[in-house]
């Protein structure tokens, strides 16, 4: 058995999965809810960050445990402050789309140093602005969990 040969195997099988096969449901908050609701949320749904999105839905930011950690060093009133001011927010957050491979999805995790992906749609406004529509979520988790899987055999994708 050529580890060579092997890698081929493994590397073709990865590059026919896709984000829509492994992608998670986004677990979110509006923008205008406070530091406090988003520690709150973060807790029950049992996440590491929390996409972000204004008033219409669409994606406004995404904010990390470490940001709302940050905050509550800072001191300040967590139930007074928006998430929508500490969030790291568009045009600076890292998407996927559902048809782009999980490679991609891995190396852009992996690039830019972060847990978690908005998996987006494009929505053209009838003005033409773009905004995106938020789908899912990509997080390290599903990496592994697929990882896991493709050890066992059971996802065949070959
Ligand atoms: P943690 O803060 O728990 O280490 P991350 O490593 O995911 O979580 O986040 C690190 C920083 O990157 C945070 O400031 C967060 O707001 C930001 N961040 C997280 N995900 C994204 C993303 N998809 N696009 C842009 N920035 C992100």
């Amino acid at each position: 058995f050529n580890r060579r040969s092997a890698n081929t195997l493994v590397s073709r099988a990865i590059a026919k999965i896709r984000v829509k096969d492994i992608k998670s449901l986004p677990v979110m908050i509006r923008e205008s809810l406070s530091v406090y609701d988003a520690v709150v949320t973060m807790f029950t749904e049992d996440v590491g960050s929390l996409i972000v999105t204004n008033e219409d839905g669409y994606l406004a930011g995404i904010v990390s445990r470490k940001d709302l950690l940050k905050m509550a060093i800072a001191g300040g009133d967590l139930q007074k402050m928006p998430v929508g001011m500490i969030m790291t927010r568009m045009p600076n957050i890292i998407t996927v789309t559902q048809e782009d491979t999980i490679h991609i999805a891995a190396q852009r995790l992996l690039n830019h140093q972060i847990d978690a992906l908005p998996v987006v749609r494009t929505y053209i406004m009838p003005n033409g602005d773009e905004r995106l529509e938020v789908i899912g979520r990509i997080t390290k988790t599903n990496i592994a969990r697929l990882f896991v899987e493709l050890g066992e055999g059971g996802m065949d994708h070959t």
